[in-house]
C-alpha cells in the first residue's frame, strides 16, 4: 500500500494541490497535524483532504483554531494568524478538525504531531529527545511533524542517530525509526518546495519528496487576508 504522509500543511492550498498532483493515485493520505494556521485557505485545505478521505492527527495550531487552547505559547505572528483562522473557518472545517485524535496507530506506526510523550506540543529536535520518547512508543515506528524539518532518527545500540532526509529511500527494519516528512505548507529547512513523504507499507520504505508550488499565489492570498507580512515573506526563504 502506498501512502502519502503530509504534515504541517498550514492552510497552504497551492502547496497541498501541488503535492496531491505529484503523489498521484496513492492508496491513502495521512496527515500529521497543523492542517491550518499561518496560511490563507483553511476551509479549502480541509475540504481537499476530506474529499480524498485523509485521516490523521491534530496539531497545536488545529487545537488553537478550535478553541484558542495554547495560544499563549504562540509568537505574535502565529497568534495573529490563528485568531484570523479561528474567526474564518466554517462549521464543516471545525467539526472535521475536532474529530481528529491526538494519536493514531496504523500498523507498525504511531502517528503524532509532536511526540509520543506529548502528542500535541513536544518538539523532537534531536536524537536525545527521540531517545527519551522510546518508552512512550507502543509501536515499532513513529511518524511525527511539528518541527517542519524532514529527517529521521534511527535506533542503534548506542542510542538514537539522526539520518538526513537525503538518505532516501530508506527501508525500515526492526530498528525503531522516528520519521518526519517535513512541512507541506511552510518548509523551514531552507528549501522552498513543499516537503512530504511517500510510505510504501510493503518495506516499509519511506521516500522524502520535494514538490515546487505556486508560492506567489499563496502569498497573494495571505496579503488579501491581511495575514502578518513576516509569515508571507518566510515562504520565499523556506525558513
Ligand atoms: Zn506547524
Amino acid at each position: 500500500m502506498l501512502l502519502a504522509i503530509l504534515s504541517d500543511i498550514h492552510a497552504n492550498r497551492a502547496a497541498l494541490e501541488a503535492v496531491l498532483a505529484a503523489a498521484g493515485p496513492v492508496d491513502g493520505i495521512r496527515v500529521l497535524g497543523d492542517i491550518v494556521g499561518y496560511g490563507p485557505d483553511p476551509d479549502a485545505v480541509v475540504e481537499l483532504l476530506a474529499n480524498r478521505g485523509a485521516t490523521g492527527v491534530r496539531g497545536n495550531h488545529d487545537l488553537a483554531a478550535l478553541d484558542g487552547e495554547g495560544v499563549d505559547w504562540f509568537n505574535p505572528d502565529a497568534r495573529a494568524a490563528i485568531e484570523w483562522t479561528r474567526h474564518t473557518i466554517g462549521e464543516t472545517t471545525r467539526s472535521w478538525l475536532a474529530a481528529l485524535p491526538e494519536r493514531l496507530v496504523d500498523g507498525p506506526f504511531t502517528l503524532v504531531h509532536g511526540s509520543p510523550r506529548d502528542p500535541t506540543w513536544e518538539y523532537i529536535v534531536d536524537a536525545g529527545i527521540a531517545g527519551e520518547n522510546l518508552v512512550h512508543l507502543a509501536t515499532r515506528h513513529c511518524l511525527f511533524g511539528h518541527t517542519h524539518i524532514p529527517l529521521a532518527f534511527l535506533r542503534h545500540e548506542d542510542g538514537m542517530r539522526e539520518l538526513p532526509a537525503a538518505s532516501s529511500p530508506l527501508t525500515l527494519d526492526e530498528r525503531t525509526a522516528f520519521v518526519n516528512p517535513g512541512s507541506v505548507g511552510q518548509p523551514r529547512d531552507g528549501i522552498r518546495a513543499a516537503s512530504w513523504l511517500l510510505l510504501d507499507t510493503a518495506g516499509p520504505t519511506v521516500t522524502w519528496r520535494r514538490t515546487p508550488y505556486d508560492i506567489a499565489a499563496t502569498q497573494a492570498a495571505m496579503r488579501s487576508a491581511g495575514l502578518p507580512p513576516r509569515l508571507i515573506a518566510r515562504l520565499d526563504r523556506g525558513a
